[in-house]
């Protein structure tokens, strides 16, 4: 059976599953009656409804956006399971030797919660996110912080933080976490805000979500894409050194259609988020950038592409550096007018 493959599906699509067949609605024809089926075991599909029929490595590429090598590495992992049921090979376990805050003994305990304290997380927090460590047990999970991602109360993946200056720093399981969004439930609350973060802590303190890393994949936009729609307004807080990886993933999200405010926060006051307290102190230590705005948008792209140039702002650039050299006026002028058509062709309507 291709688990990875079987993992990825249930993970984007409402799956029935019935033997090696997983039944879903078709995303190609409108189809709202699991017309569509995946065989797990061949790797095969059928719709019964359209006709489309891709194999697991087209429908990785098509429908997830996977590159082709992603797709066909995924495809070549087969994983045979006879003990474990379908169901129980598709469940995402914790670490073995995983203990729980609230089971820990006050040793180990203090010394965690001491750690989470230095970062602003209480102990209360820490059994609300159900941290836990790795205390028994031999590996590479040993040692570490647990931070579990949940989504509606259910186990879709974890994160391994070194507690001991163990290398690396991070550690991640080895299923893929294209589609994983931490903090997901942060979007239920009612606080009426979206804010993408990097990291788990940060979007701890300002109740956001964290795609874990400077880029956002289609799947974790595709996740958060009706909250978005609710609330009208999507954040994008990333870490003081990511400003340009701020402006490329406000680009995404532009050309995957969203027509909400963007709003792109220029931390000046603090390294990242997770330094803050709560939201409203990162907003106080930052520049918050109206990506919407056609003319904060063009500087905000000046400033991140242009910045080894030392051009600032559009009346720098068109300034020129130096007086005497006329050229830089005329490259100014050709890169503002291609900001510009490039601008009007992704405009909100
Ligand atoms: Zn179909």
């Amino acid at each position: 059976m291709l688990v990875k493959f079987a993992k990825i599906l249930v993970s984007k699509f409402d799956v029935k599953i019935e033997g090696n067949e997983y039944r879903m609605n078709c995303p190609m024809c409108g189809d709202t009656k699991k017309h569509f089926s995946f065989n797990v075991e061949k790797g095969i599909s059928n719709c019964f409804r359209c006709g489309y029929r891709p194999n697991a490595v087209v429908f990785l590429v098509e429908q997830f956006g996977f590159s082709l090598d992603e797709a066909k590495d995924i495809v070549s992992n087969i994983g045979f399971s006879k003990t474990k049921t379908i169901e129980e090979s598709l469940k995402i376990d914790l670490p073995d030797g995983f203990v729980g805050i609230k089971e820990m003994n006050s040793v180990y305990k203090d010394y965690v919660l001491s750690w989470l304290g230095e970062r602003g997380v209480s102990e209360e927090e820490a059994e609300e996110l159900r941290l836990g460590v790795v205390l028994n047990g031999e590996g590479d999970w040993k040692g570490r912080l647990i931070i579990p991602c949940w989504e509606e109360g259910k186990l879709v993946y974890f994160i391994g933080r070194a507690l001991f200056r163990q290398e690396p720093r991070y550690l991640y399981p080895p299923f893929p976490k294209k589609g994983v969004v931490w903090g997901y439930d942060n979007l239920k609350k009612e606080d009426g805000e979206v804010c993408i973060c990097e990291g788990w802590l940060d979007a701890h303190k300002v109740s956001g979500i964290a795609v874990l890393g400077q880029q956002m994949s289609k799947m974790q936009w595709e996740k958060i894409r009706e909250e978005v729609r609710r609330v009208g307004k999507v954040s994008i807080i990333l870490d003081k050194d990511a400003l340009s990886a701020a402006v490329k993933m406000a680009d995404a999200i532009l050309s995957w259609g969203c027509k909400e405010v963007i709003e792109i926060y220029e931390l000046e006051g603090c390294k990242d988020p997770g330094e803050c307290l709560n939201r409203d102190e990162v907003r106080e230590k930052s520049m918050v950038w109206k990506y919407n705005n056609f003319r904060e948008r063009v500087k905000l792209k000046l400033k991140t592409q242009g910045g080894k140039n030392g051009f600032r702002t559009i009346e720098e650039r068109l300034r020129g550096s130096s007086k005497n050299d006329p050229s830089n006026r005329v490259l100014a002028t050709v890169k503002f007018n291609e900001l510009n058509q490039d601008f009007a062709s992704k405009r909100p309507v």
